[in-house]
């Protein structure tokens, strides 16, 4: 049997162990393609089973969330913590509540975790977790009395040295918050690194907000100094308008990109003269309305609802997807194309589709992975652990300053191992390899466990 026969057969028993788990499925396929270079040099990781285990989650938890709304009724949500590999460190991932969360999602999401999480090349392993609740809507009370029910079964499976949930979709500073606080009342323990994406006033770590869109251009600048350019001028699109997408704008902005576009799921905004931040943070962050409200203050932006139209038909030199998974699709890579664009680079985990990617890489575009490129804020998640190990805290240059270091490393980890693999520019062969061989040397010293 060849190598490849050998990797598609644990694929294929991969695909027929998690029946119907579609995004599971293609987060597997994809780093699987990748895998074909590897073990085409290195025969020996097939041994021992070792791409099976790393793709069997260690541990899957599925719990009841019962919880009263604000009229006195009850309801019920389903809770998930995916505890899918420890061989770095103790498993690190967030939480994410949103009403399409299952287990294909919460197992696509840890599986790409490991990864990213490895690239940082801190002491972190890789989990997540969430529940189907849908927070739209809900009141400040109803939200708390959901996250401390989360909370008290999710608290018997964490720790400070075994698993460290953090923010995702649908939970930011306040959840996080909230929970840490059940938490404590649970245990009678202080444990400040049980959870990251904790408030300043109690051991949360300065710049983690802003770390993973931050991160994100830390990333596309990398990428366009290696061609000998910069993102000054460039105009560029984000989805979405949540943490990775804000901070993504704001730090494009100062490194003086044009911001053109941004949205939510109502639809997106166009706005020729620059997107006014402020006015995106006070509508998001602030009234917590949707993205429509834009064009109330500014009346020469347009807005275009869902359904009526997709935000990657604004042309652009720079495409930042930073909402949600397979937002991106084969359709809207070619728009892109055809108008010209020059980088993407994934803010949200896998936005865009695989033949989307695949067109990104036949056209020559510089395209980044989420798992490299969205990965500043679990390594800023990791930096927070530090500081609350030693009780210690460092100022917010200290530690952008770090993210800094930390996002240009992964983005050579990724650019040399591509050009070691034969294949120079391709960041997801770059990103998927270097990942794996991390992990994969971990796991073989430490045994068929
Ligand atoms: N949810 C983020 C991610 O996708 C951050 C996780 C964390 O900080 O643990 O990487």
């Amino acid at each position: 049997m060849t190598v490849d026969e050998k990797l598609d057969g644990i694929l294929s028993t991969i695909l027929a162990r998690n029946p119907g788990e579609a995004e599971f499925h293609q987060a597997a396929r994809e780093v699987f393609e990748s895998l074909g270079r590897v073990v085409a040099k290195r025969p020996d990781y097939l041994e021992d089973a070792l791409i099976d285990r790393l793709c069997e989650p260690e541990r899957q938890i599925i719990f009841r969330v019962p919880w009263t709304d604000d009229k006195g009724q009850v309801h019920v949500n389903r809770g998930f913590r995916v505890q899918y590999n420890s061989a770095l460190g103790p498993y690190k991932g967030g939480l994410r509540f949103h009403p399409s969360v299952n287990l294909s999602i919460i197992k696509f999401l840890g599986f790409e975790q490991i990864f990213k999480n490895a690239l940082t090349g801190l002491p972190i392993g890789g989990g997540k977790g969430g529940s189907d609740f849908d927070p739209k809507d809900r009141s400040d009370g109803e939200i708390m009395r959901f996250c401390q029910s989360f909370m008290t079964e999710l608290f018997r499976h964490i720790g400070d040295k075994t698993d460290v949930p953090a923010g995702d979709i649908g939970v930011g500073g306040r959840e996080v918050g909230w929970m840490f606080g059940q938490y404590r009342r649970l245990t009678n323990r202080f444990e400040a690194g049980v959870l990251t994406g904790k408030g300043l006033s109690y051991g949360g770590s300065l710049a983690r907000t802003e770390a993973t869109g931050y991160g994100t251009v830390y990333f596309v600048q990398s990428m366009l100094e290696r061609q000998g350019t910069s993102i000054e001028g460039h105009r560029t699109v984000v989805s979405g308008s949540g943490n990775v997408a804000i901070y993504a704008m704001e730090k494009a902005m100062k490194l003086g990109a044009r911001i053109i576009a941004c949205s939510d799921s109502s639809g997106y905004v166009v706005d020729e003269e620059g997107i006014d931040l402020d006015l995106v943070r006070e509508i998001k962050e602030v009234r917590r309305a949707r993205i429509g409200d834009y064009v109330k203050t500014r009346k020469d932006a347009t807005f275009i609802a869902t359904g009526k139209g997709v935000i990657w038909d604004v042309p652009c030199d720079i495409a930042l997807p930073c909402a949600t998974q397979n937002e991106l699709t084969a359709r809207d890579a070619g728009v892109l194309i055809k108008n010209g664009v020059r980088v993407v680079a994934e803010g949200a985990n896998m936005p865009c589709t695989p033949d989307a990617v695949e067109a990104f890489r036949k056209a020559g575009i510089l395209f980044a992975p989420g798992k490299a490129a969205n990965a500043g804020g679990v390594a800023t998640s990791a930096l927070e652990m530090q500081q609350n190990a030693s009780r210690d805290r460092w100022t917010f240059d200290q530690t952008k300053d770090r993210l800094g270091v930390i996002m240009r490393n992964i983005h050579d980890t990724c650019a040399e191992t591509a050009e070691e693999y034969g294949e120079p520019g391709d960041y997801v062969l770059g990103a998927n390899i270097g990942g794996f061989i991390r992990v994969a040397e971990a796991m073989r010293a430490q045994g068929v466990i």
